[in-house]
């Protein structure tokens, strides 16, 4: 299974961390039936939906889908790989782990990370190389007139990547990296028309994208000539995922304490880093997501937004200020008086009057009303009308009674209306978005339900359930040993987990689900927990089991049946949740 550590030291290390307790580090859990929930820590909601079976050792987030082992949940919530999770882990039990030197066992996913990384950093070394030599003289011209000095492009690792069609790739292939790990990095494409490969990159300032731990994950490079687009990011690949991953956190996690400056681009974060803003960081060339927002508040209490003075950086701004409320990150927005951004402004007017701005910067819902203002005229009596209810809108979305009031009686005397019609209609909003909130989340609960129902009638839930059940029950096990060939499980997750039970069997040692999913990848973990958590105790578990299997093979062989009518799909939803509610 994974990577060299034997299968009894991952299983130790596992039962040596209650899950219990690993996930009440992170947060609230109350008991329910014979586990535990609480407010899931992998996406915002208001009723918990995360729960924790202690006896099966894993959780399910019946919310945003996510599942597994302690294992698995301290790689989501830690942003670790597997290896790094199970340090974690072992260190937290004080168990040693033995070094990292014998190549037994090796496991496909964790090597292939690996030689990504490997592939990534050797590619980050050419570019490097490249931008000082004689070939990356445009490029040189190019970053002097951005003042970026050497020491800045060298800390950075920038580099740039000539026009030619595979040089890049004709040197990795050189450095004996195979072809398809370079095409796994994104660092080439393969032509439809010679077969060959061509780089991804070309005539581009390269900026390494490097992650917490130091890893080159992928690159973003920026157009030299004519070309389009200006900017180009290397696609998502098994180390990098855009939504996840913020530019120079790498750099920005030692000094982001007190606050993060979060900008547009990768020339943003540089001018500020160079100008001893180590703080800053960016997101690569998307809008900022609801995961970038769980990162960024792991690292700090306070962002400060400084994306640029246009429209679309405007719209953003107001876009992540609702990303980063719902994250609970308290949020200033800095405003770039006469500069379209804050490399143009640390330009023009130095280092300490960027850190003035920092200071003076807005609270976001100041700054939003202040954006309001900007668009009526309040000399107009049903301008102005309009304005106070959309302030009242505002008010409403504020949590803290003491801001709320404080704001209220501020904008009453501005607009010259009472504060208690202010309140009023306050009130009165509030009251409609809880009610908005209450339903919008039992919408999506039926919804993500009729899903499920689909999911679980496929063989996928059936093969879960009869590999649980194999795990749980060795008489199951050997009922079905003989009729189940290696192959016997479609669903990749499952005939993982049969494969080490048969190999724990054959040891004559003991091996649990929640050990044996910890190796499972991600995609694989989420629905087997889905699967397992649901799974209701069985009075006759051979019964079950031979049930189940049967129904497997006739499936195999008869075209799968769909809901067609609404109402029989509303049967199906009430059902389930007559079920739940047991
Ligand atoms: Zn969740």
């Amino acid at each position: 299974m994974a990577n060299f550590y034997s299968d009894e030291l991952i299983s130790e290390v596992i039962a040596a961390n209650d899950i219990v307790d690993i996930a009440s580090g992170y947060m609230k859990l109350q008991r329910s039936g014979n586990g535990y929930k609480g407010l899931c820590p992998f996406h915002s909601e208001k009723t918990p939906s995360f729960h924790i079976s202690a006896d099966k050792q894993l959780y399910h987030c019946f919310g945003c889908g996510v599942g597994g082992s302690s294992l698995q949940f301290i790689m989501n919530i830690e942003n670790l790989d597997f290896v790094e999770a199970l340090k974690f882990l072992a260190d937290r039990a004080k168990i040693s782990l033995p070094e990292e030197n014998s190549d037994e066992n090796n496991n496909e996913f964790y090597e292939k990370r690996q030689a990504i990384y490997k592939v990534n950093a050797a590619a980050a070394k050419y570019f490097n190389k490249t931008l000082f030599s004689d070939q990356g003289k445009i490029a040189q011209r190019y970053v002097s007139s951005r003042q970026l000095d050497s020491k800045t492009a060298v800390s950075f690792g920038l580099g740039y990547a000539n026009p030619d069609i595979a040089d890049c790739t004709e040197y990795l292939k050189a450095e004996g990296f195979s072809e398809e790990i370079i095409l796994a990095a994104g660092l080439a494409k393969r032509s439809t028309k010679t077969n060959g490969l061509y780089d991804f990159f070309r005539d581009r300032l390269m900026f390494p994208i490097i992650d917490v731990r130091g890893n080159v994950i992928a690159f973003g490079g920026r157009i030299l000539g004519d070309g389009v687009p200006k900017y180009l990011n290397s696609a998502d690949t098994i180390v990098f995922n855009k939504s996840k991953t913020l530019y120079a956190l790498n750099f920005a996690k030692h000094s982001c304490h007190d606050r993060i400056i979060l900008c547009e681009g990768y020339m943003d974060v540089i001018a500020l880093h160079k100008s001893g803003f180590t703080n800053a960081v960016a997101t690569l060339g998307t809008a900022l997501t609801e995961q970038h927002t769980k990162i960024i508040s792991r690292y700090t209490k306070e962002v400060v937004l400084c994306y640029d003075s246009d429209g679309a950086g405007q719209k953003a701004t107001a876009a992540a200020i609702e990303l980063l409320k719902a994250a609970g990150v308290k949020t200033k927005v800095l405003t770039l008086p006469g500069a379209k951004d804050p490399d143009e402004y640390i330009k023009k007017m130095g280092a300490s009057a960027f850190e003035s701005l920092i200071f003076a910067s807005e609270n976001a819902t100041l700054y939003k009303i202040s954006k309001l203002k900007q668009q009526y005229n309040i000399d107009n009596i049903e301008e102005k009308i309009e304005l106070t209810n959309k302030m009242a809108e505002i008010f409403a979305g504020i949590e803290n009674t003491i801001e709320r009031e404080f704001l209220m009686k501020e904008v009453a005397v501005q607009l010259d209306i009472s504060f208690e019609s202010i309140d009023a209609q306050v009130k009165l909003l509030m009251k409609n978005n809880a009610a908005k909130q209450a339903e919008k989340e039992f919408h999506d609960q039926s919804k993500k339900d009729k899903q499920r129902f689909t999911s679980e009638n496929t063989e996928f839930m059936s093969e879960c359930k009869l590999i649980s059940l194999m795990f749980a029950h060795s008489a199951v096990y050997n009922d079905l040993n003989d009729k189940i060939s290696d192959n016997f499980f479609k669903v990749k997750g499952c005939s993982e987990l049969l494969k080490q039970l048969r190999s724990a069997k054959q040891k004559r040692v003991n091996i649990d689900i929640a050990t044996a999913m910890s190796s499972v990848p991600p995609e694989y973990s989420d629905k087997l927990s889905y699967a397992i958590l649901k799974e209701q105790p069985y009075t006759n578990p051979i019964k079950a089991a031979t049930e189940i299997y049967n129904s497997i093979l006739k499936n195999r062989t008869s075209p799968e049946k769909d809901i067609n009518s609404p109402e029989e799909l509303s049967k199906i939803i009430d059902m389930i949740k007559k079920q739940k509610n047991k």
